[in-house]
This record gives C-alpha cells, sequence and structure tokens, in this order.
C-alpha cells in the first residue's frame, strides 16, 4: 500500500469511527461551525492544533505557515483573521510558535532558501528588532528558541 492510499483508508475508519460513536456528528458540523478559537500556527507537522489541544472538529479554526507569521500584506492569513473575527465571531486568538522551529531557525542563517528567503525576510525583521538580546545568547538552540518566543510576541 502506498503512503497515500494509507492516508485515504485511515481517513474513511475515521469518519465510520466517528459515525459509530455518534450518527449525527457530521450533520450536525456541516449545520454550524462556531470555535472559540482562532490559531495562528506554524505548519510544522509535529504541532497539529487540534491534536495538541485536545480539540474537536468545530472548535479551532486554523490558519497555519511557516513560523506562525502574521504578515500584514499576507492576503491569506488576512481572510482567515477577518472571516474568524467578523464572521465566526471567536472570542481568543492564539498565535502559537513551538520550540525548535525550523523557519525560525532559516531565518537567522544567511542560507539562500530560494522562494523561502522572502517569506524568512518577515522573520528577519523579528531577529533586527531584537538583536542585542538575542546575539547575546551564547547557545545556539537558546538563542533560536528566545527568537521564538519573540517571534511570537511580535506576532501578536
Ligand atoms: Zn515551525
Amino acid at each position: 500500500m502506498k503512503p497515500y492510499e494509507k492516508l485515504l483508508l485511515e481517513n474513511k475508519v475515521w469518519a465510520a469511527e466517528k459515525v459509530m460513536d455518534d450518527p449525527n456528528f457530521f450533520n450536525r458540523l456541516a449545520d454550524l461551525q462556531t470555535p472559540e478559537f482562532l490559531w495562528i500556527g506554524c505548519s510544522d507537522s509535529r504541532v497539529p492544533a487540534n491534536e495538541i489541544t485536545g480539540t474537536r472538529p468545530g472548535e479551532i479554526f486554523v490558519h497555519r505557515n511557516v513560523a506562525n507569521m502574521v504578515v500584514h500584506t499576507d492576503l491569506n492569513l488576512l481572510t482567515v483573521l477577518d472571516y474568524a473575527v467578523n464572521h465566526l465571531k471567536v472570542k481568543h486568538i492564539i498565535v502559537c510558535g513551538h520550540y525548535g522551529c525550523g523557519g525560525v531557525k532559516a531565518s537567522m542563517t544567511n542560507h539562500n532558501f530560494g522562494i523561502i528567503n522572502k517569506w524568512l525576510r518577515n522573520i528577519k525583521d523579528v531577529y533586527r528588532f531584537h538583536r542585542e538580546e538575542v546575539d547575546n545568547i551564547k547557545n545556539e538552540d537558546d538563542r533560536i528558541n528566545r527568537m521564538v518566543e519573540l517571534n511570537v510576541q511580535e506576532q501578536v
């Protein structure tokens, strides 16, 4: 079985289990979406919003990109934000970073990542604002993790 076939099969198993537990599960979800939270998180596959918060489908509205950025010119983010606030009436907006973020780590180098450089430029601005503090941290992992924290602050 190819990996993508396994995903499709797992999805069918998941859907069947949901219906077995609650025959109206999908009907209820189709009728109403009233999440209390908007989650802006990193695309990193190790930080799935629903799974790490124990929320079920319908409970959290999610936007993800590399390094959980809130970029003022990002029409995708702005659309999600507007829809969440003005239509879904979410009560809370979460910007969630994660230690060891590859996007933050990449932004702290001078490597050429091609098209990704344009996105990393936004994180480099965070570094520029906090350069004195960050450059005084000697351990590389600690320096990156402090940048993860500062990046969340700046995105908020
Ligand atoms: Zn990340």
